[in-house]
């Protein structure tokens, strides 16, 4: 047996612990000390259980000059990310079972991290041929991939969803309340994709929601998350929650649904803090400098961000704005349950997925140290507190900050 030690996240306090890890990767026992074949000691740094991002695009197959899933999954090794679900706007994209399974060979052995794979059916009778997929996302509007929805389609998904208990993430925004016109810079677009849009796109999957497991991707502002009906869960970008209209990004900043105002994301951090947002998640979707940096009207919406997700928010954690309780269960436990997978959490039986980091080390970001393929990130220069070792089923991933091994990541399927 492996033995990790540190000052260790179970349930929800800090203590000295000793984990022991079996030769299947999972938590076998949780002990003040425990002995074995081999034994890493982390003395005082954190462990905490690896991150669960619910929402990346790594661009693999068909859009892999931005990213693909061998240097996407490693950024994401390096922010302490160990699960990712990946979204379905790939080419082709992943709307049939045959798609789905091309995706699945594409992708097979050459992840860093686990990941579970999302699809998209465009009705409901492509649903229930899509059992495989970890889970369901629809496009109310458009965006990269064309896969909006026919909005009569809606609701017929959803009840299909339901009948197999499966997740449906939803990029609500509604298209009849854009306002005409071609954006300039981050203000006129978000004047042209308004908050109403969101709101609205919101309140009408509350009413057809039906059974349906409904998840909000991406909220924006609090007129969107006050209209998130009781018993759905919803997500928030650090896109959102760290950057807005004000800041001199230009193209750089475009992304779907738009930066708000400052004081929306003021208001938007102040539910986070207070728990009224289920998770964390990056919508981590590259796209490159070059590509980024035409008109702004014709620049694609989409910014990189998996592996900044967890340093910004550690860092925010060690300065006292949000619990570490908090942060954990919005980066791990929470969307590992609404993913309903088996991460996200430090126990016996669960994977052993951790990251160990010293919180007192932080450093401004660079996009170079990411890694990202497409070279760039709207943080750079913002403070992150990266993890030092990472670990996937209790191999380590990342060492001294630096990715250690690679294609170690699997495919996961919910369990139900
Ligand atoms: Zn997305």
């Amino acid at each position: 047996m492996r033995v990790i030690r540190g000052r260790v996240f179970f349930r929800g306090q800090l203590g000295p612990l000793s984990l022991g890890i079996d030769e299947d990767g999972k938590i076998a026992a949780i002990k003040k000390t425990l002995r074995g074949d081999e034994e890493i000691d982390h003395g005082d740094l954190l462990i905490l259980p690896g991150c669960v991002d619910l929402h990346v695009h790594m661009r693999d197959p068909g859009l892999t000059h931005k990213e693909d899933f061998p240097s996407g999954t490693r950024s994401a090794a390096i922010g302490g990310v160990t699960t990712v679900g990946e979204m379905p706007n790939t080419l082709p994209p992943v709307t049939s079972r045959a798609a789905f399974e091309r995706k699945a060979s594409v992708l097979r052995g050459r992840a860093a991290i686990d990941y579970a794979l999302y699809a998209a059916p465009p009705s409901s009778d492509a649903t229930a041929t899509l059992e495989e997929a970890a889970a369901f996302k629809i496009y109310m509007a458009e965006s990269t991939g064309g896969l909006q929805m026919n909005p009569a389609n809606v609701g017929a998904v959803l009840v299909e969803a339901a009948s197999q208990g499966k997740l449906v993430a939803v990029h609500a925004e509604d298209p009849e309340k854009f306002l005409a016109g071609k954006p300039r810079d981050l203000p006129s677009h978000a004047s042209i994709r308004p908050k109403e849009a969101e709101a609205s796109a919101v309140s009408t999957l509350g009413k057809i929601r039906g059974s349906a497991k409904l998840h909000i991707a991406h909220v924006t502002c609090i007129e969107a998350l006050d209209a998130v009906p009781i018993g759905a869960t919803c997500e928030v970008t650090p896109h959102h929650l760290f950057l807005d209209v004000s800041k001199p990004l230009g193209s750089h900043g475009k992304v779907n649904p738009p930066l708000r105002s400052p004081q929306d994301r003021d208001a938007l951090w102040s539910a986070f803090r207070n728990g009224r947002i289920d998770a964390v998640a990056s919508d981590h979707a590259p796209h490159t400098l070059e590509e980024k940096d035409g008109p702004f009207d014709e620049s694609p919406a989409g910014v990189p961000g998996v592996a900044t997700s967890f340093p910004l928010l550690m860092r925010r954690a060690r300065a006292g704005e949000i619990s570490l309780p908090r942060l954990v269960a919005s980066m791990a436990s929470r969307p590992a349950e609404i993913l309903g997978v088996p991460k996200g959490l430090i126990e016996v039986g669960r994977d052993a997925d951790l990251i160990a980091l010293d919180p007192r080390q932080s450093e401004p970001i660079r996009a170079k140290r990411l890694r990202y393929k497409c070279g760039w990130t709207p943080f750079e220069g913002m403070e992150g507190c990266f993890p030092r070792t990472v670990y996937l089923r209790g191999d380590a991933i990342v060492e001294d900050g630096e990715p250690a091994t690679d294609h170690r990541g699997r495919l996961i399927r919910p369990l139900s």
